[in-house]
C-alpha cells in the first residue's frame, strides 16, 4: 500500500502522471461533476480488489465503470434503442446505465460482481474526462470515501479518508453536482429507477417522454449481489474446510496441503490477490466440479478484505434461491 498520496494538479503534467499510475494498477481519486470517485483499471483484476481494500468495503457490491466515450461504451456492453436514446440525451454526465455486458469484455469480473450485466458513466468532468482520455480504458470508480462515510466532494475531503491508502488524488476543486450520479437499468424497454442522483427523475421522463419506472423489489437487478444465492456455482459449496474430501474440488487460501491438486485464492495468503482471483477461480471450481459436483473452500480470514470474500463465499455456498 502506497505510503503517501500524491497530490496531483489538474494540468498536462499530474493528469499525465494519473494516467500512468492507473495504467500500471495503482489508485488514483479523481473528481467527477457528481462525487470524487477513487478510480482504478477496470480490467485489472488487482486493481479492481486495492479498490474494495482501501474503502475498507465488507462487499463486493458492482461497481461503475467510467468511460471516455461511445467507443468504448459499445466495446464493453450492448445497448438497446433506449439505452442509445438516454446515453444521446444524458451524456457526458451524472447519468449511470445498467446494460448487458457483451461476452468477452474486458472488465474484471470484481467490476460486476459476477452479473451478466455492467454499470456505465461517461463523467462531464473536464479532468476526469482528461484522465479517462489519457488512460485509454475503462475505470472503475466508486466514491472515494472509506466504506459508510460521506461522500467527498473536494480533495481536501479524499485526503481526510484516504490519505496513505492510496497512490494519488487529482485536485480538481470542488465537485459541482455533489451527489452520487443517477442510475437507470436501461437493459430493456422501460428504463428502472436504481438509484436517485444528480440527473433529476422528471427531466429524464420529460426529454424521453416516458415514464421512470420504480424498482421492483426482489428484481434481480435493483439488487446485485443481495440474493443469498447470487453468483453460485452448479454444484455445493461448503465452507472453512480444513481438509477436502477426495470427490470435492479444493478452492484452497494460504499454505497449499501437500498432495492436493486444487486451486488456490492465493498460496501465500494476500487478501487483495484472494479477492482479485475469487471470481475466476468460483467459474474455475464450478467448471470442474460440475452440475452435481462439490466444492470445498478453506478458512479465509475475517479482517479486511477477507469480508467482502468470505460474504461472497457465504452467498455461493447458501441454499439455491430465486432467479438463477
Ligand atoms: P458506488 O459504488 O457508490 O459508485 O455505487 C455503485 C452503484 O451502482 C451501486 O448502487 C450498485 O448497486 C450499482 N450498480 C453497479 N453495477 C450494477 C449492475 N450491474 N446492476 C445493478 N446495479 C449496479
Ligand atoms: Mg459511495
Amino acid at each position: 500500500m502506497p505510503a503517501s498520496t500524491q497530490i496531483l494538479q489538474p494540468d498536462a503534467e499530474g493528469i499525465a502522471r494519473a494516467a500512468a499510475l492507473l495504467r500500471a494498477g495503482a489508485l488514483v481519486a479523481i473528481p467527477t461533476e457528481t462525487v470524487y470517485g477513487l478510480a482504478g483499471d477496470a480490467a485489472n483484476d488487482h486493481a479492481v480488489a486495492a479498490i474494495f481494500a482501501a474503502k475498507d468495503r465488507p462487499r463486493f457490491n458492482p461497481l461503475i465503470v467510467h468511460l471516455a466515450d461511445m467507443a468504448q461504451v459499445t466495446e464493453i456492453a450492448r445497448l438497446s434503442p433506449l439505452a442509445r436514446a438516454l446515453a444521446a440525451a444524458f451524456w457526458p454526465g451524472p447519468l449511470t446505465l445498467v446494460l448487458r455486458l457483451k461476452p468477452g469484455a474486458r472488465v474484471a469480473p470484481l467490476v460486476t460482481a459476477g452479473l451478466d450485466t455492467v454499470a456505465l458513466r461517461l463523467p462531464a468532468h473536464p479532468v476526469a474526462r482528461a484522465v479517462l482520455a489519457a488512460v485509454g480504458g475503462g475505470l472503475a470508480a466508486p466514491s472515494a470515501n472509506p466504506s459508510g462515510r460521506i461522500s467527498p466532494v473536494s480533495a481536501a475531503h479524499v485526503l481526510a479518508g484516504l490519505e496513505g491508502r492510496i497512490a494519488g488524488v487529482v485536485d480538481g476543486g470542488d465537485c459541482a453536482v455533489g451527489v452520487e450520479s443517477t442510475i437507470l437499468d436501461a437493459t430493456g424497454a422501460v428504463p428502472i429507477l436504481l438509484r436517485e442522483g444528480g440527473l433529476p427523475v422528471e427531466r429524464i421522463e420529460e426529454v424521453l417522454g416516458l415514464k421512470v419506472a420504480a424498482r421492483q423489489d426482489g428484481a434481480l437487478l435493483s439488487a446485485p449481489g443481495q440474493l443469498a444465492s447470487h453468483y453460485a456455482p452448479r454444484g455445493a459449496v461448503r465452507l472453512e474446510v480444513a481438509r477436502p474430501e477426495k470427490d470435492e474440488v479444493w478452492l484452497g487460501f494460504g499454505k497449499i496441503l501437500s498432495g492436493s491438486e486444487g486451486l488456490n485464492l492465493s498460496p501465500s495468503g494476500d487478501l487483495t490477490e484472494a479477492a482479485a482471483r475469487l471470481f475466476h477461480l468460483l467459474h474455475e471450481a464450478d467448471a470442474r466440479a460440475g452440475a452435481g459436483g462439490r466444492i470445498a473452500v478453506a478458512p479465509v480470514p475475517e479482517v479486511g478484505l477477507g469480508r467482502a470474500i468470505n460474504d461472497r463465499l457465504g452467498r455461493a455456498a447458501a441454499p439455491r434461491e430465486g432467479p438463477k
